[in-house]
This record gives structure tokens, C-alpha cells and sequence, in this order.
């Protein structure tokens, strides 16, 4: 280990070359404001807006702009680094996580959350539901009204 490098900064090496890697692989450039926005993303679990990505990128890049910040967002949606949420009523939102899992969405706050293997997709495969159809995947999402706006 080179003098001066703590386990974090090796971590986070590793974690930079694997951004590049899967970036370049999809045809994008790697871009220290990529780099930035993917950590942004990677750092935060409630699935936030591309505003939010940009508020918080902009305490760290304070000349980003928010074209560039969408242009990121969909460059690793592109190279499933992330998953995009759209949303009919608000602004679509970004999830860290590219495995196949279901949300909750708060009708009156626009919050996501996450459920952990509600069951639902095992449910479908071994009920006939999918009129003929080659299955890629399912989204589901859940609507209600968060605990937060309950109160
Ligand atoms: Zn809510
Ligand atoms: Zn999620």
C-alpha cells in the first residue's frame, strides 16, 4: 500500500476504474462531474430528483449546471448504474439500485420508498399472467400515503 493512501481512498479507487469501466463500455465519457453525481446518487437510499442530485452535487461542483447533472443521470441509467422511476404526476426520481425490487410512492409528498421482496414477482410467475407475452422484468409500485403525511 502506497504511504498516504488510507483503505477509503483504495475503496474508492476501485470504486472510480468500475464507473470508468462501465461508462466507456456504454460509450460515455468518464467525468469527474459524472464521477460526482454517481456518488451523489450512490450515497442516498430515498430516491431522489435530478434537483435534488443537483442541490447536493453543487456543494461539491458549484459550477455544475442541471443539464449537465440530468446528462449524468441518464448516462448511468444507460449504463445500469442506476434505474430511472417515472413518475406520471411529478418529476421523475433515481434509485442506486438496478436489482429488480418494488416501491412505495406517497400520493401527497411524491416519496419513494423501497419494500424488500414483497413477493409479488414470484406471484406473477407462477400465476398465468402473462398472456403470451416474453417476460423482461415488472415494475411495481405501491401508492399511499407515507407515515410522514399521516401524522
Ligand atoms: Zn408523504
Ligand atoms: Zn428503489
Amino acid at each position: 500500500m502506497a504511504l498516504g493512501k488510507t483503505e477509503d481512498d483504495w475503496t474508492a479507487d476501485a470504486e472510480q476504474r468500475k464507473l470508468r469501466a462501465a461508462l466507456e463500455s456504454a460509450g460515455h465519457r468518464y467525468t469527474g462531474q459524472r464521477a460526482a453525481v454517481f456518488q451523489a446518487l450512490a450515497g442516498r437510499c430515498d430516491h431522489p430528483t435530478a434537483d435534488e442530485i443537483f442541490t447536493s452535487v453543487r456543494r461539491q461542483i458549484p459550477d455544475i449546471s442541471l443539464a449537465t447533472v440530468y446528462k449524468a443521470l441518464e448516462a448511468l441509467v444507460s449504463c445500469r448504474l442506476a434505474m430511472k422511476l417515472s413518475c406520471d404526476d411529478g418529476p421523475a426520481r433515481y434509485d442506486r439500485r438496478t436489482d429488480s425490487h418494488d416501491h412505495l410512492r406517497c400520493l401527497s409528498c411524491g416519496s419513494v420508498t423501497d419494500v424488500e421482496d414483497s413477493g409479488i414477482g414470484a406471484w406473477l410467475a407462477s400465476h398465468d399472467m402473462a398472456a403470451g407475452y416474453d417476460l423482461q422484468g415488472y415494475q411495481l409500485v405501491l401508492l399511499g400515503t407515507c407515515p410522514n403525511c399521516r401524522n
